[in-house]
């Protein structure tokens, strides 16, 4: 990244020191990292292969050449990229017990057997190596936007020497995490190069499902009635099929919310224990199971949206004018129908609520709610009024469908409306939901979720022990 070079000078009472810090490199982070440890009162000295011809450092710093400026430091950071280490190697004896930070990213996973940080203390034995301000970049040090990544991860294999660098951390303003010895640092590196892990799937899933129903809608509503009436209903796409596909979409990623859910207990209850890994699939889907809530929300807003302009279309006008033409023109008045007032009410009037609930959800779903909740609230906000969501979703397509299940010219084709389509998987979601909480199969589930276990090991000793003991009894 290229970096403003036009850093502020600082004030001198600030650079009347704390304690002297050694940067390796002149680079982008080095002066960045740099800039802000001198903000914070540290004397810094830089390590540089041109000391001369490093005109960009921050004012009051010193640059010097690699030897000299390791002896200023016990703390040296080591902003170089990897590909460049093997001129430390020349620097061993100078660097020997002191603390080398390991800064640096790579372009891509797994672009090395080994993490950088691992790489630094094969190539440097006699000094303690700690991997550090990876996740945080020169631009937001040297604009002091940190707010969004106020955390620095930190791992070590020398106690000490992570303590030191946490303390560092510390003093810039910013939290250090403890994530252990070198071995997470592969982790660590592996942060900033993911790309929205969370919502990949959930995206991905959402526009797959929308592609199908786009197609499967045009060919059902536009072409079938192009080919058999000869009549064009290609304006259906600008906005009556989009307001089938977001129903649908949202009403299929929220029943996929809770399907996991499901599948995890009927694995549990057939190991009988909870200590056991579930599938990797399924640890997937658990963990992006917020992000598939609130893709489904995204369209069940879009929904509400198209829903709210349908009075206003042109051709819904055209056929309620139509249609009022042919009453008045066959003299006739048609008398208020109160199954379809009632069924037209109840279906509004469940979509209403359920996009209501499916707002609260998405709302406790936002970390600063949900950090404010205990863990009882949000269990009872995520998971029971999140069935209550699906409950009234479903019951909202199901009324919608009414009669027009039973309808043969519901079929065109034989295609089901893309509607019925969306309720397979709620409806499977719902029904397995309800054999769960049976208490014969709930009671076991719960026992489970407690810890019991039907194989364990620990258990078959009890057993023993007591068979003993009614044995020697006897
Ligand atoms: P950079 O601007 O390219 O600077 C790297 C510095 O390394 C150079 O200025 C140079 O300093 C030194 N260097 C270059 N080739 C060398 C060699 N053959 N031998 C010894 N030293 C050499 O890169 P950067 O953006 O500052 O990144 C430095 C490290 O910080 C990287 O590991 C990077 O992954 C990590 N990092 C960067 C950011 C960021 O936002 N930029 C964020 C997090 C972590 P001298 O000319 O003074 O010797």
């Amino acid at each position: 990244m290229e970096m403003n070079n036009t850093m502020v000078p600082l004030p001198s009472d600030l650079l009347s020191k704390k304690e002297t810090m050694c940067i390796f490199g002149t680079g982008d982070f080095g002066r960045s990292l740099g800039y802000k440890m001198m903000q914070c009162g540290y004397s810094i000295v830089f390590g540089s292969r041109n000391p001369q011809a490093s005109g960009l450092i921050p004012e009051g710093a010193t640059v010097l050449s690699h030897t000299e400026a390791a002896e200023m430091s016990n703390v040296i950071i080591i902003a170089v990229h990897r590909a460049h280490y093997n001129f430390l190697e020349s620097l061993r004896e100078a660097l020997q017990g002191k603390v080398l930070v390991d800064v640096s990213n790579n372009l891509k996973t797994n672009q090395y057997p080994e993490s950088n940080a691992e790489y630094l203390a094969q190539l440097m034995p006699s000094s303690k190596v700690v991997k550090a301000f990876n996740t945080v970049s020169a631009w937001a040090l040297q604009s002091g936007g940190l707010d969004a990544s106020r955390q620095v991860f930190v791992c070590g294999n020398d106690n000490k020497s992570k303590e030191k660098v946490m303390e560092i951390v510390r003093s810039l303003g910013l939290t250090p995490v403890d994530k252990g010895s070198l071995l997470a640092a592969k982790e660590i590196e592996d942060y900033p190069l993911q790309l929205f892990p969370m919502w990949k799937y959930p995206i991905l899933l959402s526009l797959g499902l929308s592609a199908f129903f786009l197609l499967y809608s045009i060919i059902r509503d536009v072409v079938y009635n192009y080919i058999t009436k000869n009549k064009d209903y290609s304006f259906f796409i600008a906005i009556s099929i989009p307001n089938r596909i977001c129903p649908v979409v949202a009403l299929i990623l929220l029943a996929l919310v809770y399907l996991p859910g499901i599948f995890a207990a009927i694995l549990q209850l057939y190991r009988g224990t909870k200590y056991s890994r579930f599938p990797n699939w399924l640890d997937q889907w658990m963990l992006c199971r917020k992000q598939l809530g609130l893709v489904a929300l995204a369209y069940a807003f879009l929904h509400v949206l198209y829903t709210l302009v349908i009075p206003i279309r042109y051709y819904v006008r055209w056929r309620i004018s139509g249609y009022t033409l042919d009453q008045a023109h066959n003299n006739r008045t048609d008398p208020l129908n109160i199954e379809r007032a009632w069924i037209s009410d109840s279906y509004v009037a469940l979509g209403i609520l359920g996009f209501f609930l499916f707002v609260l959800l998405g709302i406790t779903s936002l970390p600063s709610v949900s950090n404010s909740v205990n863990w009882r609230e949000f269990r009872f906000v995520q998971s029971y009024l999140g069935y209550l969501t699906l409950v009234l979703c479903t019951a909202h397509t199901l009324v919608y469908g009414g009669k027009r299940f039973l309808n043969a010219h519901s079929y065109p084709w034989f295609l089901p409306a893309a509607y019925i389509l969306s309720l397979i998987i709620p409806c499977i979601v719902l029904v397995m939901k309800f054999f769960l909480i049976l208490p014969c199969i709930d009671r076991p589930l719960t026992d489970i979720r407690q810890g019991w276990e039907r194989k364990s090991k620990y258990r078959k000793q009890a057993n023993n022990g007591q068979t003993a003991k009614e044995t020697s009894a006897v």
